[in-house]
């Protein structure tokens, strides 16, 4: 069976560059080939391998329910035989976007994606916009999708402009993206002092999950609003992560700082492909056909997507302990794994906001992207391919999140805990 997989990746790899439709699926880097996944249920993956795999990765997100959830199972059943795109306005949209405005706070009006790349990329043309400025800033280490602009991670210094990380994208349009290190808020106002008036946005996951998971020092958010509000620049939140999963009004019902707009993505969707951003309404205003920012999409709104959406969103308002549930499930888990690692004296660091969880294994706990790097990424990659033998699945990078579901049962956490506990013990000796 494992063969049949190793087949499929063969095949695959004629036909997709590297095999895969987004990169990290290649398991690359941790040195091993990809699981192929015939199905899922709950909180578990089938693969083609004939296996089945405990899931952390949760779609990377929007599995907060689990997979094929009866909520959205349903919704999508009832009405997938009403047509599955109409390229015109229909009732479900207007439904969610009420929805996710009545949520997330400092949201006035929002416009659906189909993507969470096309969320930010969207979200920032509105603020250059709003604002007639054309540099934004982002933070080192914070992963935004993959339009040109913001395929940016480092700049090494103060005060420097980005480099692109990817060929492809022209040293012309990055040019305008200032990167500062995530929770520097000294070093951000340095750059804001440095481009006065020129700075349309800061754009920022409110807890970083793409380094791994990283969490705002007290008072980098409510820094980051003082600073945007003095200086008339537009805070956008990329809640792609964090929007509807830290709480259900998001990271910023969390901190209780509210930014000007907000990106959404998979989550709202209910795992199908869509994203949103939205923003207070004077901003918001200026989106084509309101105002004279355009941003289109044929397939935005889609009918289906929106109902399995709109049924995720109105069980999460309407069953608010599902946050305590996976709160106590990763806390449960955190816990045992803490204990092992201990047990083990492995050098380690272990990040949790809610049910997002990173172990590092570096033993400071990481602020920003300089501290990621120091973590040891063998190790990282033995512990992921420790696990995947023992049937769990973890992000396939240190610089990604693990993500915790409703899902899971006591049984599926004691196996991951007694795993964790075999692959520790061999990692130190
Ligand atoms: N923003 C954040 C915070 C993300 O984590 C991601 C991807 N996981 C994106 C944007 C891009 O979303 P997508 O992959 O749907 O384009």
């Amino acid at each position: 069976m494992k063969n049949k997989n190793k087949a499929l990746f063969e095949t695959a790899k004629r036909y997709i560059p590297g095999g895969v439709n987004s990169p990290v699926r290649a398991f690359k880097a941790v040195g091993c080939d990809p699981v192929f996944i015939r199905k899922a249920k709950g909180a578990h993956l089938f693969g083609e391998d004939g296996r089945m795999y405990i899931d952390y990765i949760s779609s990377w997100g929007p599995m907060i329910l689990g997979h094929s959830c009866e909520v959205v199972n349903e919704a999508v059943e009832r009405h997938l035989l009403d047509g599955i795109s109409y390229g015109l306005p229909s009732r479900v949209e207007v439904e969610l976007a009420k929805t996710i405005v009545e949520a997330y706070p400092g949201i006035d009006e929002v416009r659906m994606v189909n993507s969470g790349t096309e969320a930010t990329m969207s979200a920032i043309r509105v603020a250059r916009g709003f604002t007639g400025r054309d540099k934004i800033v982002k933070f080192e280490g914070c992963y935004h999708g993959h339009s040109d602009g913001l395929l940016v991670s480092s700049g090494s210094g103060a005060l420097t402009f980005g480099l692109p990380t990817s060929p492809g994208v022209p040293d012309d349009i990055v040019k305008n993206t200032l990167v500062a290190p995530y929770n520097d808020l000294a070093r951000l106002a340095q750059l804001v002092d440095a481009n006065p008036g020129q700075i349309a946005c800061v754009i920022v996951e409110p807890v970083c999950g793409n380094m791994g998971v990283v969490l705002p020092d007290a008072g980098f958010l409510e820094g980051l609003r003082s600073l945007c509000t003095e200086k008339g620049i537009v805070l956008i939140f990329d809640e792609v992560i964090t929007g509807f999963r830290l709480g259900y009004h998001g990271a910023a019902g969390v901190f209780g700082v509210t930014p000007d707009m907000a990106c959404f993505g998979k989550i709202i969707g209910g795992g199908f492909p869509v994203g949103a951003y939205g923003g207070r309404r004077e901003i918001m205003e200026c989106v084509s056909p309101a105002g004279s920012v355009y941003q289109a999409g044929t397939l935005s709104g889609n009918p289906l997507a929106m109902h399995a959406g709109k049924a995720m969103l109105d069980y999460l308002k309407h069953q608010p302990a599902v946050y305590d549930v996976i709160e106590e499930k990763a806390a449960y888990l955190e816990r045992g794994m803490r204990a092992i690692l201990e047990e083990y004296h492995l050098p380690f660091s272990l990040v949790r906001a809610g049910s997002l969880m990173t172990v590092f294994f570096c033993e400071r706990v990481p602020h920003r992207y300089d501290d990621v790097q120091k973590a040891d990424l063998k190790k990282y990659s033995q512990y992921f391919r420790g696990m995947l033998d023992r049937g769990v699945m973890l992000a396939p990078s240190q610089f990604e999140a693990m993500f915790v579901s409703c899902a899971l049962t006591k049984n599926d956490m004691d196996v991951t805990l007694q795993a964790f506990r075999e692959v520790m013990k061999e990692m130190a000796a």
